[in-house]
């Protein structure tokens, strides 16, 4: 057993006994964890309000090699997620952010840009700043560095560039473009118009995203509804079930 130190978001709290709970962090230095916070449901605890929901905080913990859960022995809050009590959307993409980070990655598999993109984006969402941009720009981000970022510039059949800068089909299983030759028999497919596509590209390409003007640069965007409701199926595919609170963000 060592003892670990790193920082961490708290992705999931489930009440194990009268006085503990199970903790579930996506930590910058080891990824996802699981942890038993002995006492944390005492009054008097030794974590300080660190096991909120969607807080960033400091953590030390043991770790366990073998299947037994990790414990979490301090845990110190760095920012605590304010929204929760003052503002439901913003509430709501805190929790769902925290969701797919906790459905999409796994126990001991670190990705610290992930880790700086989830913080980063928890500060947008957790401010004035727009939700919309804050929200479908983590995703792409997200989609990105995990490796699951769809195919726009060429068929993901044949590997064909585009040519056409009509309608397209986007296959929800293939992950991209689907030429017209390539989509017959092809199941779950999207039509995406060609400022879908544009928008869908500027958000892939990141050096993009950082010169990209205004902050609403993506909520803006006449092609916005659609992109949002591609990412979300796309997002819901990739998964293989609806993320509980996809549904709340029905005013995203
Ligand atoms: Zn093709």
């Amino acid at each position: 057993m060592e003892h670990e130190k790193t920082e961490a978001i708290v992705l999931r709290v489930v009440e194990f006994s009268e006085t503990s709970c199970i903790v579930t962090l996506f930590s910058r230095k080891l990824g996802k964890i699981s942890a038993i916070a002995k006492g944390a449901r005492r009054k008097k605890n030794p974590y300080e309000g660190a096991i909120d929901l969607i807080a960033i905080c400091r953590i030390v913990f043991l770790h366990k090699s073998s299947q037994s859960l990790d414990i979490l022995t301090e845990a110190k809050l760095e920012r605590r997620f304010r929204s929760a009590s003052t503002d439901l959307d913003r509430f709501y993409a805190g929790l769902y952010l925290v969701e797919l980070l906790n459905l999409l990655t796994d126990e001991a598999d670190p990705h610290e840009l992930l880790f700086d993109a989830a913080c980063l984006a928890i500060e947008r969402i957790d401010s004035q700043s727009s939700l919309k941009d804050a929200l479908i720009e983590f995703e792409i981000r997200m989609l990105d560095l995990l490796g699951h970022l769809p195919m726009l510039t060429q068929c993901v059949g044949c590997g064909r560039m585009r040519r056409t800068m009509n309608r397209v089909h986007f296959g929800l299983n293939e992950g991209g473009v689907i030429c017209p030759d390539c989509r017959p028999g092809k199941q779950n497919i999207v039509s995406l118009s060609s400022e879908g596509l544009e928008l869908l590209l500027n958000l892939t390409d990141h050096t993009k995203i950082k010169s990209m003007k205004t902050e609403d640069y993506s909520s803006n965007h006449s092609a916005y509804p659609e992109v949002r409701r591609l990412v979300s199926k796309y997002i819901l595919h990739l998964i293989g079930y609806p993320p509980r609170l996809q549904k709340y963000l029905g005013n995203l």
